[in-house]
């Protein structure tokens, strides 16, 4: 039997962070009591007219900029209906773009996340298009199926991706990369759970060098990032075990069963439906003009993969450092207002890293950040001013977080402050050598090693609040040392 190739193509599909539906004014917030946020248009009521969301454009364009895709001809892209009976799509059609989608052609870098290798891989992206999404059925109650219509009408882009993917890991990877990109745009709250940002994922197997793919299995809506590495991995492992026992794989919808680590069939695309697409004739077409193009791109955000190289090479931090502090717009935000208060990026960079990540909570573009940047500059600043040392900074900050409490204010109620009078220090090592003439006379006829003691009994006479090299260095005077 030949070598078998993955072939991995993703579609994906994003909520877009408008407070508003797509074609009518009802609220898009998540969590509601069933049935509330509805109103005629979303219901699918006879002769209620859908009214475009311009907001909605405008994060749609923005992901389209973000992925490096042209806008099409003349920015022109039109809604058609596609037409299918299903509880919870009430009008009994989806408006969504079909042949004349907002954008085409572009790109994701995917290398960073791929497992096993730093070599930077570019996946295309086919085309980037807005949709609004159906309602929910829900299956929970004994005896029957209810449908929530809150979610019907919410903006949705759909990009799908070209077949350029291989393996398992490279699709997780992709799917990372992608989420990173809408997030930090704001376009999109990147939230799995929540089913804002759901996958589809298209697999198919053909023999190494064979140039024509093979026939594709389409898995639906995996919500978790392991689920789609284990549910691609289990269909193609599937697809080879046909295709070896001389069998061909069916082209269909699969979806992925968590418990027993494997794919079933929900609907086989042999009797593949006819959506009867046509224009949605209550819209006119949509079209992005030149000037509203040129004021998305002048308000495209950075880039995560643009501010991870702005952090290397303008701030000094390590690639790993760098990649970390971008884990989170609001995270890449906070590291730099604290660096740019302090000065000092690296530094700023070590100690979010080592103290304050540790306690930080994310929720979708949301982050529980336990202090303020200028907490964190202020306290960095009294460890190079010797206020403090460094391992106090740690003390200093567990005593912050959470409070509004500036660092100073906390280091004064602790009476933390780092003694570094040396008036006050030359008191006290005068005041140690004194009480201990029998060391210090040794130690100047030569035994240095009872240095340490001296320097012990300071640091214990002062609380551990002595300026160490101001202690070195003043002991060594007092006691006449090199
Ligand atoms: P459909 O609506 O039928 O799913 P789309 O054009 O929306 O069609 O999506 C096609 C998706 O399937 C794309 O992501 C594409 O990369 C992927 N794809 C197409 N052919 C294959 C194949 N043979 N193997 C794997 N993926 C494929
Ligand atoms: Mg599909
Ligand atoms: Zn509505």
């Amino acid at each position: 039997m030949p070598p078998w190739e993955a072939v991995i193509g993703l579609e994906v599909h994003a909520q877009l962070l408008t407070e508003s539906k797509l074609f009518c004014p009802c609220s898009t917030a998540f969590g509601a009591p069933p049935n509330t946020h509805v109103c005629p248009t979303c219901l699918g009521l006879p002769g209620a007219l859908p009214v475009l969301n311009a907001e909605a454009v405008r994060l749609a364009v923005r992901a389209a900029l973000a992925l490096g895709c042209e806008l099409r001809r003349g920015g022109t892209s039109r809604f058609a209906r596609k037409n299918y009976f299903y509880p919870d799509l009430p009008k009994g059609y989806q408006i969504s773009q079909f042949d004349e989608p907002l954008a085409e052609g572009g790109r994701l870098v995917i290398g960073e996340g791929v497992e096993g290798s730093s070599a930077v891989r570019v996946a295309r992206i086919t085309r980037v298009h807005m949709e609004e999404d159906a309602g929910k059925n829900l299956h929970e109650l004994a005896g029957g199926s209810v449908v929530d219509l809150n979610r019907a009408g919410t903006p949705l882009v759909e990009i799908v991706g070209e077949p350029d993917l291989r393996s398992p890991s490279e699709a997780s990877a992709y799917l990372r990369a992608l989420r990173d990109i809408l997030v930090f745009m704001g376009v999109n709250d990147g939230n799995l759970e929540e089913g804002s940002f759901r996958c589809d994922a298209n697999v198919s197997i053909r023999a190494v060098g064979e140039a024509k793919l093979g026939t594709r299995v389409e898995l639906k809506n995996i919500n978790s990032f392991r689920f789609v590495e284990r549910a691609i991995a289990s269909e193609i492992a599937r697809q080879e075990e046909l295709l070896e026992a001389g069998k061909h794989v069916v082209s269909e919808t699969r979806g992925w069963d968590e418990k027993s680590g494997t794919t079933y069939t929900l609907r086989t695309k042999e009797t593949a439906q006819d959506y009867r697409y046509f224009p949605e004739p209550d819209l006119l077409p949509l079209v992005v003009d030149e000037a509203a193009l040129a004021k998305a791109r002048a308000e495209l955000p950075e880039l995560p993969e643009d501010k991870r190289a702005r952090f290397v090479s303008e701030l000094g931090l390590s690639p790993y450092a760098a990649s970390v502090l971008t884990a989170h717009p609001r995270i890449a935000a906070f590291f730099e207002e604290a660096a740019t208060l302090h000065g000092d990026a690296v530094k700023v960079g070590n100690f979010v890293q080592a103290e304050v990540l540790r306690d930080v909570t994310t929720r979708g573009l949301h982050a529980d950040l336990p202090v303020s940047a200028a907490q964190v500059a202020d306290l960095l600043r009294l460890v190079d001013e010797a206020t403090i040392s460094g391992k106090q900074a740690k003390e200093v900050y567990a005593r912050m977080r959470g409070t509004p409490a500036s660092a100073a204010s906390v280091v004064a109620a602790a009476g933390m402050t780092q003694m570094s009078d040396p008036e006050a220090i030359e008191q006290a090592c005068a005041k140690v050598i004194a009480d201990n003439p029998k060391q210090a006379e040794s130690l100047r006829l030569g035994k240095v090693a009872l240095f340490g003691f001296f320097v012990g009994q300071v640091m214990k006479a002062t609380k551990g609040a002595a300026n160490p090299p101001l202690v070195n260095e003043t002991l060594r005077r007092l006691l006449g040392m090199p």
